[in-house]
């Protein structure tokens, strides 16, 4: 099926011409599953993020160097302080896991590629790359070149940082019985802000339009500190967040 897709995509991006993939029209005769995998393996054009000059809270970088191999780019990467896979952090571990069944209840398959690219998912103190304090949390993609057996070869990692200042002022307003109360509940609020850079990092999915009837879904580009949600209002989200029509709307990060 995998295949029979792919060959699909692959006639649609030649019939089109590259640059110009249609992908929505597309999509709207796909199950949810299927989005996905296109994202993942077929989407072609140019990278909206790349050269803008205006911030949003995920990041591209390209690394030049040629690594040796795969292991010296992990250790350059510590060495430099930039992440270790021991920085994990084992609470946002917790989110990341439910996460995945969650999509997965809503029929989103994500990539086993796109869980090992996932790095790390860590508390700073600043963000490793430039000035972004306005932030709460970024997910970052570096690009990297590496040897192996004698051919240079292409991969990327993502890493999810999390400012820790901002990270213990929701938690201050956590409650215990969010799950049950059925009250408002910054715990919520919270998992809204982990869920939407999940989103940048695992399924390579970028924002929906800055539009008013967005407002309330995760991948709005901005949220209200202020405002928290019910359990009700959560499982709304959710089930907009996964939907094939809400989906089609998201940029894509190539
Ligand atoms: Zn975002």
């Amino acid at each position: 099926m995998r295949l029979l897709l792919l060959t699909i995509l692959l006639l649609l991006s030649c019939a089109q011409g590259v640059d110009s993939f249609g992908i929505k029209g597309l999509l709207s005769s796909l199950h949810p599953r299927k989005i996905i995998d296109g994202f993942n393996v077929a989407i072609v054009g140019k990278n909206k993020y790349e050269n803008k000059t205006f911030r949003q809270d995920f990041r591209i970088e390209n690394d030049n160097k040629i690594y040796s191999d795969k292991l010296d780019f992990f250790s350059t990467l510590a060495t430099l302080g930039r992440s270790k896979k021991e920085l994990w952090d084992e609470s946002l571990a917790s989110y990341y896991n439910e996460f995945l069944t969650v999509a997965e209840e809503h029929g989103i398959e994500i990539y086993d590629e796109s869980l090992k690219r996932m790095y790390s998912m860590r508390f700073v103190d600043s963000f490793s790359s430039e000035n972004t304090s306005n932030y709460t949390a970024l997910c970052i993609r570096t690009n990297f070149q590496f040897q192996e057996n004698a051919i240079t070869k292409k991969d990327s990692i993502y890493r999810m940082e999390i400012l820790r200042s901002k990270y213990e002022l929701f938690k201050s307003k956590f409650s215990e019985d969010y799950e049950t109360s059925g009250a408002a509940s910054y715990n919520y609020l919270w998992k809204r802000i982990v869920y939407h850079e999940l989103m940048h990092c695992l399924l390579h999915l970028g924002h929906l339009p800055k539009e008013d009837k967005y407002r309330d879904d995760i991948m709005y580009p901005s949220y209200s500190m202020n405002i928290p949600l019910t359990k009700r209002e959560w499982n709304k989200m959710l089930k907009r967040n996964f939907s094939k029509s809400l989906i089609e709307q998201m940029e894509y990060v190539k």
